[in-house]
């Protein structure tokens, strides 16, 4: 197995993970040809591993994907998997388990515990006096409120990470006429997800100057704005994070609903407050908004990844039969612990259709 990358020879850091892989953090395989690379964090290209180290370590990978692996993202041929920090790009399609929910649930995760570090809260005791001194000396941000009585850290770590308004902009109220100008984070609470005329998900922010308490007397935000518009007061009402039950409990919320688009759509139906939906509905909901953010980028990197296969696929296939005697090659192939499918490796051998 390779230390370094051939072309660049940026060593490959031990994974800790694979005992016939140890090394990488990004490995390609096909279990049907019998291919295995290590990809280069580096470079990123592909080094096509030395046939006689791959048998074990492909059975290895076999059953790390169907045990751990989480998949990301798939091309009509291969299938990005996560496993730990292990990044797999398994050639082949996957029949795993989707369950897209999991790779949101991390950046929730990992908010929870920057929040409960004894880092931030010093942090946000110490801006909050100093917050609170220049408050008795006249000199706070009168856009802020703080509720010095209840979440104080909360409030302070929101401010600091936000700022007081999650959109700028002019809305006209179709009631009374008057502007909106800007949506302060604090009454964020009371806009509530509706469903637009684009078919979308669109955000209804209450009229001040109407009868707030009106469903009918909101200023309306469509298209993409209103998406993250809502992504970022998920955020901020979601600054605690969430602990892996309140996660699972989301997930399954998604999971009841059949999927991400049919509960971002069920979410409108009620026209519920985010106030009303704090609690698992509101993480579901940070969950699926952000879901189709992330797959959109996973997509376009699995095609990417596809289109990299290619190649390496055709330099392989040079490298193993034409450079590799028969001889070889079919001891090898009989050799392969995995399954190749429904057919002997004989039958694969035949497909080949290489010179002895
Ligand atoms: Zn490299
Ligand atoms: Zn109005």
């Amino acid at each position: 197995m390779f230390t370094r990358c051939i072309f660049c020879h940026k060593p490959f850091p031990e994974n800790g993970r694979l005992a016939h892989m140890p090394r990488g953090h990004q490995i390609a395989y096909d279990p049907e040809r019998g291919r295995l690379w290590t990809v280069c964090e580096g470079c990123h290209r592909w080094n096509l591993c030395p046939m006689e180290d791959r048998d074990a370590a492909l059975f290895e990978l076999e059953r790390l994907a169907r045990d751990h692996g989480k998949l990301a993202a798939q091309t009509a041929n291969i299938s990005l998997l996560v496993a730990g920090s292990l990044t797999l790009v398994r050639v082949g399609h996957a029949a795993l388990a989707e369950r897209a929910w999991w790779r949101y649930g991390r950046e929730l995760r990992r908010r929870k515990a920057s929040y409960e570090s004894v880092r931030s809260k010093v942090t946000a005791a110490t801006f909050g006096a100093v917050a609170y001194v220049g408050g008795v000396l006249g000199l706070t941000d009168d856009e802020v409120s703080i509720d010095w009585q209840d979440t104080p850290v909360a409030d302070v770590l929101r401010w600091r990470r936000f700022g007081w308004a999650a959109w700028h902009g002019r809305e006209r109220c179709p009631y009374c006429n008057s502007t909106l100008r800007a949506l302060r984070y604090e009454l964020s609470w009371w806009v509530y997800p509706l469903r637009g005329p684009d078919g979308r998900i669109g955000v209804g922010v209450p009229c001040q100057r109407c009868d707030p308490w009106t469903p009918e007397k909101v200023y309306e935000l469509h298209g993409d704005v209103a998406e993250n518009v809502l992504r970022r007061v998920l955020a901020y009402q979601n600054i605690m994070g969430a602990s892996e039950r309140r996660i699972v409990e989301a997930a399954r919320t998604i999971e009841d609903a059949g999927s991400v688009g049919a509960f971002a759509a069920s979410v409108t139906d009620g026209r519920q407050s985010l106030w009303k939906m704090r609690g698992p509905r509101s993480v579901a909901l940070e969950i699926a908004l952000n879901e189709k953010v992330e797959r959109r980028m996973l997509d376009l990197e699995a095609r990417a990844l596809e289109f990299l296969w290619k190649r390496e696929e055709e330099l392989a296939y040079i490298i193993d039969h034409e450079l590799t005697p028969r001889r070889i090659l079919e001891a090898h192939l009989r050799r392969l612990p995995i399954r190749l499918g429904p057919r002997p490796a004989s039958a694969l051998l035949e497909d080949m259709e290489i010179g002895g």
